[in-house]
């Protein structure tokens, strides 16, 4: 397992570079293995090729496979749309970062808790770039707008970019235009301190780097 690992991860790697350097020699690409389909121990063997960033979907699912890890120094995000009877459940596990904020609303729920636990978190802002009805995330016109107001009304949130997902189509334009529509948003706000733009998944991650994109969040690719 771990060899197998080991070898879809030098693949990833040598992907992630290859389309980097394509188009910018200086930019620094993060990787995130998602493991909501895998297993702590898969987990653990990739941590052991030198992976520390994982992500998962489900609060549950992060619950288990973090405090199983503990002992491991990784990295957690949390990448799934977030209910708001399970914030408390994710405020106490400490994730490294939140990059799937999709409104207002959870925003300030989020905001509220932190406070008064004295905690602070790190999040990204999910723009549904392709308007697709089956994902979450704020439209595009009003990202940049909601964007400043989290940052406003919501300190103990740090926003530290944008996340998005690939347009579900096989069609390259049309996923193209979606990553455009976000990096041309993240332009916008790095005035604001917006440093990461997370895009990018297993079947469209060089394209999404070719179009700005300086964090991928990658599972079947790596834990196939
Ligand atoms: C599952 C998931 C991924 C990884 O998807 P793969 O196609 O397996 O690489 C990335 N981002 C989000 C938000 C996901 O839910």
């Amino acid at each position: 397992m771990r060899e197998k690992l080991n070898q879809n991860l030098i693949q990833v790697i040598e992907r992630i570079e290859k389309a980097r350097i394509a188009v910018d020699r200086h930019r620094i690409v993060r990787l995130v293995a998602v493991s909501k389909y895998s297993t702590q121990e898969e987990i653990a063997s990739l941590y052991a090729c030198g992976q520390r960033a994982f992500g998962e979907n489900k609060v549950q699912d992060l619950k288990v496979k973090s405090q199983s890890l503990e002992s491991l120094p990784l990295e957690w995000h949390f990448i799934g749309s977030l209910q708001s009877n399970k914030i408390n459940a994710l405020l106490s596990l400490n994730p490294f970062m939140f990059q799937s904020l999709h409104s207002l609303g959870l925003a300030e729920q989020l905001q509220m808790r932190l406070q008064r636990e004295s905690k602070t978190l790190r999040a990204l802002l999910q723009v549904n770039s392709a308007k697709e009805a089956s994902k979450s995330g704020l439209m595009p016109e009003v990202a940049q707008e909601m964007y400043l107001r989290i940052q406003e009304s919501c300190p103990n949130i740090h926003l530290c970019g944008l996340m998005s997902i690939g347009a579900h189509t096989n069609e390259n334009a049309v996923i193209k235009k979606s990553f455009e529509t976000t990096y041309k948003i993240f332009e916008k706000l790095q005035t604001q301190g917006a440093t990461m733009l997370s895009m990018g998944m297993s079947d469209d991650f060089e394209l999404a780097i070719a179009c700005g994109s300086n964090c991928v969040r990658l599972g079947s690719v790596l834990f196939k």
